[in-house]
């Protein structure tokens, strides 16, 4: 019934984590703060097909802006502006969660917020040195989502 359905989901929900279903780092299409927006650059970002874009220094963990593609509506590429006169004009926020969010606060988060994306984050206590944060990697509504829609589709 939709009842047992729902308390399904619920329960899904209840019990997995971001870190189940997030896009790795690796698997994460970013660029460095350093390029430009010429005729390649912008290709790329479109052929790339994705909403949003991390925009990270040095290092892929280091994310430090988020770039909407919408937010090139008006760069031309002869002008080749740089990365960062556009993410520090729009300046969107970036969001961080921790690794063991459960799906239900996470998605609570996105409904409450402005922001669809979020960037997992673990404590690494492993080894030696001090504990540090370690990026692991983006989740967005649409994951969030397309579970509840799998765990459906696994109970029919
Ligand atoms: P989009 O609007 O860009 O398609 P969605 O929020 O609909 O993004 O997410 C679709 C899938 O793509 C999700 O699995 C999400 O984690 C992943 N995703 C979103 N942005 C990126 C990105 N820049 N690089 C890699 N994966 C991404």
């Amino acid at each position: 019934s939709e009842f047992v359905k729902e308390e399904f989901s619920r329960g899904m929900l209840r019990s997995k984590t971001v870190e189940d279903i997030l896009t790795p780092l690796k698997d994460c299409f970013m660029l460095p703060s350093s390029v430009v927006l010429d005729f390649s650059t912008m290709s790329e970002i479109m052929q790339s097909g994705y909403t949003r874009v991390p925009i990270y220094e040095e290092e892929r963990s280091n994310i430090v802006e988020i770039l909407y593609v919408k937010d090139l509506a008006l760069v031309d590429p002869d002008d080749c502006t740089p990365m960062t006169t556009i993410t520090k004009f729009y300046n969107h926020p970036l969001h961080y969660v921790f690794n063991d969010t459960k799906l239900d606060a996470m998605l609570e988060e996105f409904k409450k917020g402005n922001s669809h994306m979020a960037i997992v984050q673990k404590v690494n206590n492993e080894g030696e040195g001090d504990p540090f944060y370690e990026v692991l990697g983006l989740v967005t509504l649409e994951d969030v989502i397309e579970e509840i829609i799998k765990s459906e589709i696994l109970d029919e």
